[in-house]
């Protein structure tokens, strides 16, 4: 640890767990994009040495902070005001319950660690989907701000974008420069704001959308159709060609999708569209 002439002693940054901690001058500003209210209950992921969580919590009912790192946890549970509460773990593992006080929904603030920002995401938007939060305020790695708000055509278009859009309205609302961390990242960052609501659109079997998605754009690069029959079981052998194809261009004809097309070309609606006529995926 390394002792400052104003202030506590201060461990040293943890690279294993992404830590970039913000600067003073721009924890305003973030806090000013989260707008923060008298009633709101948090969740913050990863608050470190919890430079946002004591703006926030002089501005909010209550905020429950999930830190990874025991010894900066056990430092924040030492200084926090009396409405935050600390839990110790990592924040993909930590179960429901063991920060979940309240029957009420949450919003989420953080600055997220770079190396798990988008698994960090992805249970994000599976807890929405459960009804557990209202809305996130992230600060993330600039290129996952840009997949999270891109609009398709785009090559940036994909899993991130597809499943945030379905349920959120997104919006960029503040980049950073590396500057506004100690230590400095090698990345800017963006502050994105999600705000979920029902589905944009009606996809029926949530799990085998979540399947088309991903399985299509893992064959980015080819045709509709092309990455469609390389998702199929049973490509490999010659009797199985046949069956295959048909599914693939009956699929194709009920979503009316021509399928020439790239997967980064389509819209929520067709995506919803093709998952919901391609049933043998
Ligand atoms: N919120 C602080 C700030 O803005 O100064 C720290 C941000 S730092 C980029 C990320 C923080 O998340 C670190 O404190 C790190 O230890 C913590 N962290 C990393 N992985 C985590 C995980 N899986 N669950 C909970 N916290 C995690």
């Amino acid at each position: 640890m390394t002792r400052t002439a104003l202030g506590p002693p201060r461990r040293p940054a943890r690279k294993r767990f992404g830590q970039h901690f913000l600067e003073a001058a721009w924890v305003q500003k973030v806090v000013d994009a989260i707008r923060p209210q008298p009633d709101d209950r948090f969740l913050e992921i990863g608050p470190g040495r919890g430079a946002l969580t004591a703006a926030l919590a002089s501005r909010c009912r209550s905020i429950v902070a999930v830190e990874i790192d025991r010894d900066l946890a056990a430092d924040l549970a030492d200084t926090a005001p009396p409405n935050v509460r600390v839990v110790a773990g990592d924040f993909l593992e930590t179960p429901l319950h063991e920060w979940r006080e309240h029957p009420h929904a949450y919003r989420v603030a953080a600055n997220l660690p770079y190396n798990v920002g988008t698994p960090i995401l992805f249970r994000l938007l599976a807890l929405a989907r459960e009804g557990v939060l209202t809305d996130a305020v992230l600060m993330l790695q600039r290129e996952v701000a840009a997949r999270l708000v891109v609009r398709p055509p785009h090559r940036n278009w994909g899993p991130l974008g597809v499943f945030a859009q379905l349920q959120a309205d997104v919006e960029r609302v503040l980049t950073l420069p590396p500057g506004a961390f100690r230590p400095p990242p090698r990345v800017h960052s963006a502050v994105v704001r999600l705000r979920f609501r029902e589905d944009a659109v009606a996809v029926g079997d949530y799990a085998r959308f979540v399947h088309l998605v991903r399985g299509l754009f893992m064959h980015r690069r080819k045709t509709l159709a092309n990455a469609l029959r390389e998702m199929e079981p049973g490509t490999v052998s010659r009797a199985e060609r046949y069956p295959v194809a048909l599914s693939v261009e009956r699929a194709l004809a009920d979503a009316h999708l021509d399928g020439k097309r790239r997967p980064e070309t389509l819209q929520l609606a067709e995506l919803a569209r093709l998952s919901q006529s391609h049933t043998s995926v």
